[in-house]
């Protein structure tokens, strides 16, 4: 996806903008994502087309009066469970947190208090937490770890069963690319993944890739073809919609980072403001 225009990015202005927006007391985003084989139906960008996607739909829903600014998306993310897949492009979780704290210390040293990390690789998840709290404790800053698939998901869209097992390139991913960039999905590698997930739960139990207890897995332990979840649910459609609730949740999300107490993150146990 080519980054849209009209968003507010960072990169686009100039220093007196930035210290402006700093005194505005804005909202800094940073989308995170991954370079990652997605099966033979998705590409290797669909992480970050969804965050991207996500970002230029939320953007006008925000309130006149929450200033905000896009950091150039970080592309790459951790990525080491789809390895075995040609294409994929990953990170160490060394140099991926090393970047966020080296990001977060910029924008920290530019003035600015608020960063929501925005993710849409599941992926960089334990990254963005870990990064969140080591920011937190460098710069005294609000960071917000807001990952889309964490979002509380539409009622009634999508089966409780997809949502639980389809948990890459499944019928959510598929749909929501169909809606943003359909030139990039081939229609006739779309399919139905069974991830192993759904066996082990029909089994009745407890442990599950993501279930109550998870394990360290690897895309092919899942389905051999490195993506699960039932893609021939997916249609346009249903990607419209998706995109445009979870693209609310996260102007919300937004707002509330700019609405945040900062008085709240204290310095000491008793540092009462
Ligand atoms: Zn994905």
């Amino acid at each position: 996806m080519t980054p849209s225009p009209t968003l507010p990015w960072w990169q686009n202005l100039t220093p007196a903008r930035i210290a402006a927006l700093a005194r505005d007391d804005a909202v800094a985003l940073l989308p995170l994502a991954a370079v990652e084989q997605h099966g033979e139906h998705l590409p290797l960008s669909t992480d970050l087309d969804i965050a991207l996607g996500l970002v230029e739909a939320a953007v006008p829903q925000l309130r006149a009066d929450v200033p905000l600014c896009v950091l150039p998306p970080l592309a790459l993310g951790l990525s080491l469970e789809h390895a075995a897949f040609a294409g994929t492009l990953s990170l160490s979780a060394h140099s991926a947190l090393a970047l966020l704290e080296d990001i977060g210390a910029s924008v920290a040293r530019a003035g600015i208090r608020r960063l929501v990390l925005f993710n849409s690789h599941g992926g960089n998840k334990a990254l963005v937490d870990l990064a969140a709290l080591k920011l937190r404790v460098a710069h005294r800053m609000l960071v917000v770890r807001a990952h889309w698939f964490r979002f509380a998901p539409p009622p009634g869209l999508v089966a409780a069963d997809e949502l639980r097992h389809g948990l890459h390139g499944g019928a959510v991913e598929t749909a929501m690319m169909l809606h943003l960039a359909p030139h990039k999905v081939r229609r006739d590698a779309i399919a139905r993944f069974e991830s192993l997930g759904v066996r082990m739960a029909a089994a009745g139990r407890v442990l599950g890739p993501e279930g109550e207890a998870g394990f360290g897995w690897m895309a092919q332990d899942l389905h051999p073809s490195g993506v699960c979840g039932d893609a021939s649910l997916a249609d346009e459609a249903l990607g419209a919609r998706l995109v445009g609730h979870f693209a609310e949740r996260l102007a919300r999300v937004i707002e509330d980072a700019r609405d945040f107490d900062l008085a709240a993150l204290r310095t000491a146990a008793d540092d009462v403001p």
